[in-house]
């Protein structure tokens, strides 16, 4: 049993994270201060004799002994960084020196989620860890600053630091701030579809699979700020999801451009088609759930919550 620190750990990923690893008999604390997550997401877990939420906010100091610490805490979306661009570099710059100090003081390894945004708009697919970075978005700017620091601290303190890019990432319990959920929420309730641009394409993960690959890199990397790209190696716009969502959902939406929703011309990453074969390689992780069952898995999950996504249609995302 490991006792395992995970920052974000109320957020979308972060709760399929803590669920994991508590299954697997590790004592958690799940740090978080609710600004894009929610109880409801951890909910099925409180009271559990190895779960420990903390409410904290990562840009101030914390302590714990831990073992491992996983770092996901940001408010990810653009809805958030094209808003208040500081708050999203505050979290991952802060953050990211607040885990490092506590993995150097207590010697734990730890895990920084990065993301496949900090390689911007493909160069060269499919898009492997040495693809040039390139920071079309605040959001991305303050991931590859975090990701130099967890290299810096391996560097220079000789720290275990693995740094995971995770490309899309979908799955029950995230929120509107996704598209995915977005047109699933308006596809239930609606035949209009609003969207922003539909042509940029995306990677996208499961959930569950994201998770496994956190866990892989957990204990294989050899924590030599390594990085790892968790991807699926195959690709579609966001219009061919959409349409694959109302086939799903059984109904025949129209898609509705909102410019609202577009992303500024220049911080729209256009294409993002991952390569994993280092982590494949190196870890031995793989997807395991292919986009159709993720989907179906995500369809019945906003069916079954439905209340939570009612504004789907006047959400912004
Ligand atoms: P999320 O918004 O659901 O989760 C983020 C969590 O961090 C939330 O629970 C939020 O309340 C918490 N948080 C934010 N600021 C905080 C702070 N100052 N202190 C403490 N907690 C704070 O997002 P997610 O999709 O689960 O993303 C988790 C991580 O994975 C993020 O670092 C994100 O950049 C990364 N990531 C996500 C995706 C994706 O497609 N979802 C893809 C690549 C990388």
């Amino acid at each position: 049993m490991k006792r395992i620190l995970i920052t974000g750990g109320a957020g979308f990923i972060g709760s399929h994270l803590c669920e994991r690893l508590l299954h697997e008999g590790h004592d958690i604390i799940c740090l978080d201060n609710y600004y894009t997550g929610s109880k409801q997401n951890i909910e099925h877990l409180i009271g559990h004799p190895y779960f420990e939420l903390v409410r904290h906010d990562v840009t101030q100091p914390f302590f714990a002994e831990v073992d491992e610490i996983y770092n996901l805490a940001c408010p990810a979306s653009p809805i958030h960084y094209q808003h208040n661009p500081i708050k999203t570099i505050k979290t991952s710059v802060m953050g990211a020196i607040n885990m490092l100090g506590l993995a150097k003081r207590v010697n734990a390894k730890i895990l920084q989620a990065s993301t496949s945004e900090v390689y911007g708009t493909a160069l060269r697919v499919p898009i492997d860890e040495e693809h040039p970075l390139q920071a079309q978005s605040p959001y991305s700017a303050s991931k590859i600053s975090a990701d130099m620091l967890g290299n810096s601290y391996h560097c220079a303190f000789g720290l275990p630091v693995t740094i995971v890019r995770p490309f899309n990432t979908f799955g029950p319990r995230q929120s509107l701030r996704a598209v995915i959920p977005t047109i699933i929420a308006q596809a239930l309730q609606s035949r209009c579809v609003k969207l922003g641009d539909t042509r940029p394409v995306r990677d996208f993960n499961f959930v569950t699979d994201t998770a496994a690959g956190f866990l892989a890199a957990a204990r294989h990397a050899p924590g030599r700020a390594e990085v790892y790209n968790l991807a699926t190696g195959s690709a579609r716009t966001i219009g061919e999801t959409a349409d694959l969502i109302a086939d799903l959902v059984g109904s025949r939406i129209e898609i509705v451009h909102d410019a609202s929703r577009d992303r500024p011309a220049d911080s729209e990453v256009m294409r993002l088609l991952g390569n994993a074969e280092k982590a494949r390689r190196d870890l031995g992780w793989q997807p395991a759930v292919d986009f159709r069952t993720g989907l179906q898995k995500t369809v019945e999950w906003v069916r079954e919550n439905l209340q939570t996504y009612a504004d789907a249609a006047s959400f912004k995302s």
